[in-house]
């Protein structure tokens, strides 16, 4: 195997201009790839842009708001043009909620449900051709609660068990195309992630998020990340208390929704 397999590889990267895909970006550039960075934030992804390019990496900044599905299609064409096509499409742009089922605004579900779920959807229709022709990659980033119940994120939650559906059945699909999907589950990362989660009205929650042991960085989560694409892992589960979460909730699942419960009930009262 190669010791840079992605070395002049194309990347396009939701969600790049923060946290995790951000970190994937810096990693995936530091390995030779060229990068597509797509987020709705226009001045962060400024920032990302003139970053890379100063490290040396070819790089391309577009402002996309993927709950917009002409948007994400004109995103991706604009890479295509510009890169001659796309090899790795990291699906990572998300927001979350914490707040109460019976208080939270039927908009709030609707909310997560477009960036996290329909976001990747957009974004993956629109690159499946390139990824076909090139034999890529999709890499999706869900989340722990997208394997198991989270107790104040029934939204969240929901649109990450939806991913899991789509992107489990489209590897099925796409395996004998080449194309392989890579599902990244993470535990709890130090991102803005919390810091902009909604709360019941739709608004940013002010309402403390309890903590689950140390967070890791996004740094280790995009080297993970990367050594699964390189191994071509199917399913990734980050972080220490995210992998004891995730084998619990396998084999005695009632027993993990009551610890889980007990652990973050504060977050919704
Ligand atoms: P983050 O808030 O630091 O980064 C998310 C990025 O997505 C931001 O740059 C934001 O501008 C972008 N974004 C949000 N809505 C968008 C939209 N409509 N269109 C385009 N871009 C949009 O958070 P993060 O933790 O880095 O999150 C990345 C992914 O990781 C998310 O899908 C999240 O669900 C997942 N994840 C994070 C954690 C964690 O603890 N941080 C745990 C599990 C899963």
């Amino acid at each position: 195997m190669s010791k840079t397999p992605f070395k002049n590889k194309v990347a396009a990267i939701t969600g790049a201009a923060s946290g995790i895909g951000l970190a994937v970006a810096r990693k995936f550039s530091s390995e030779g790839a060229s990068i597509a960075l797509i987020d709705m934030d226009r001045e962060a992804l400024k920032q990302c842009e003139n970053e890379l390019r100063d490290s040396g990496c070819r790089v391309m900044g577009i402002v996309c708001d993927v709950t917009d599905q002409d948007n994400c299609t004109s995103a991706i064409e604009a890479v295509i043009q510009k890169f001659g096509g796309i090899d790795i499409l990291v699906n990572n742009a998300g927001i979350t909620q914490r707040s109460r089922f019976r208080d939270t605004k039927i908009e709030v579900f609707r909310r997560v449900m477009d960036v996290n779920f329909f976001g990747s959807l957009y974004c993956t229709k629109a690159a499946i051709g390139s990824l076909i022709k090139r034999r890529g990659m999709i890499i999706v980033n869900e989340s722990v609660a997208g394997l198991t119940p989270l107790l104040g994120r029934t939204g969240y939650s929901a649109s990450k068990h939806a991913l899991h559906g789509l992107f489990t059945s489209l590897r099925c699909e796409l395996r004998d195309e080449g194309v392989h999907v890579l599902i990244v589950c993470p535990g709890f990362i130090e991102t803005n992630l919390q810091t902009r989660a909604l709360g019941a009205n739709g608004r940013v929650t002010d309402h403390p998020q309890s903590r689950l042991g140390k967070q890791a960085t996004p740094e280790s989560a995009a080297a993970a990340i990367y050594r699964a694409a390189v191994t071509k892992k199917h399913l990734l589960v980050l972080t220490w208390i995210g992998n004891v979460g995730y084998w619990i909730s396998r084999f005695a699942p009632i027993l993990y929704e009551k610890m889980m419960t007990k652990k973050l009930k504060d977050e919704i009262l």
